[in-house]
């Protein structure tokens, strides 16, 4: 059981989630690679996760069973349960304001593959995989109560993933997260400054002129290394069509980014080999409730460095790679590895 707290000063949230310390590996860090036969994602392994809420599958094979692609499930061990549902009569006060930690939790396992890598997916296999997440932040953007679905990939050893299998996950949350709402309310400032329609495309078009921080252009995505980049090799990937959720995205936008995020991926791994990543979207949800000023993107997060002391005191990341120099050795990398 699960809850969401409010901080009585700063009015952050967390979420106290005790039953996620039985999560595989949790206090394990850096074990060796699971191998398929403990993998609960593997084929013929479909009975340890709970029943999959959507699947692509061969014709004529059964759910739950072999015969799958691409497999989404509740996660086992979720940090927000759906049965949490708030009724009103949680305690709220001026000094406690706690709520049942209400969400959903589910896990999209990429593959049947067990030790494959998303940079290494052709464009088919990455094409299904968003494809299902989109369908799947339509479908949860939908249930009550539901304000934001976040969507991320967790991948190697310093990305706080505990399973070797890869897999992308949702949670859909009865509230906008304070950095999302930080977000539209600075593109809500920008556009109205400069009197631009989005923010994004503004800054977008700004580094195209620019040129330096560019890493890959396609018709229908830009990526680039962000000016103030947190994190060393940090790549921004925008849509060239405005939407502000990843669930208005068409299938054409999907074809193109099928076959840009492996490569970004691809060139990532060449430049820093074996590096742990967050794939995070930046997307809003419900889709009927769309702000228009925001415009969704997906933003890679290498995590090459751990925060030291300054930074979590200071909420200043302390970045030893200016994005200039990334973007050029990205962009040399995809000049290596482009199909
Ligand atoms: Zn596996
Ligand atoms: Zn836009």
């Amino acid at each position: 059981m699960s809850e969401y707290r409010r901080d009585p000063i700063t009015g952050r949230w967390a979420i106290v989630a005790e039953s996620r310390a039985a999560r595989p590996n949790e206090y394990l860090k850096r074990v060796a690679p699971s191998a398929p036969e403990d993998c609960p994602f593997c084929p013929g392994h479909e009975s340890w996760t709970p029943p999959e809420v959507a699947a692509l599958r061969s014709p004529g094979s059964a759910a739950n069973g072999p015969g799958w692609t691409v497999r989404t499930v509740p996660n086992k061990f979720p940090s927000l349960a759906a049965s949490a549902r708030p009724d009103g009569r949680s305690p709220r006060s001026e000094e406690v304001d706690r709520r049942p930690g209400y969400g959903v939790h589910e896990v999209v396992i990429e593959t049947p593959e067990h030790g494959s890598r998303f940079s290494e997916f052709p464009p088919e296999t990455a094409g299904a995989i968003l494809a299902m997440a989109r369908d799947r932040v339509r479908a949860l953007s939908e249930l009550p109560e539901i304000a934001s679905v976040i969507t991320f990939e967790n991948s190697g050893d310093e990305s706080g993933g505990t399973l070797f299998h890869p897999h992308l996950q949702l949670v859909a949350l009865p509230s906008v997260p304070l950095s999302l709402a930080e977000e539209l309310s600075g593109a809500r400032r920008y556009a109205a400054a400069r009197s631009v329609p989005c923010a994004l495309e503004s800054v977008v078009a700004t580094e195209r002129a620019a040129q330096e921080r560019l890493v890959l252009e396609t018709p229908t995505f830009t990526a680039y290394c962000p000016f103030a980049s947190e994190y060393p090799f940090e790549v921004r990937i925008v849509p060239r069509h405005h939407a502000g959720s990843l669930a208005e995205a068409t299938d054409a936008e999907l074809d193109g980014l099928s076959t840009l995020l492996p490569a970004v991926l691809r060139a990532l791994e060449k430049v820093r080999p074996m590096a742990s990543y967050n794939l995070v979207l930046r997307s809003f949800a419900p889709v009927d409730r769309l702000p228009t000023e925001y415009h969704w993107h997906l933003d890679l997060l290498p995590r090459l460095i751990r925060p030291d002391g300054f930074e979590l005191g200071s909420g200043i990341p302390v970045n030893p790679v200016a994005p200039e120099s990334a973007a050029q050795e990205l962009r040399g990398a995809l000049g290596d590895v482009a199909r």
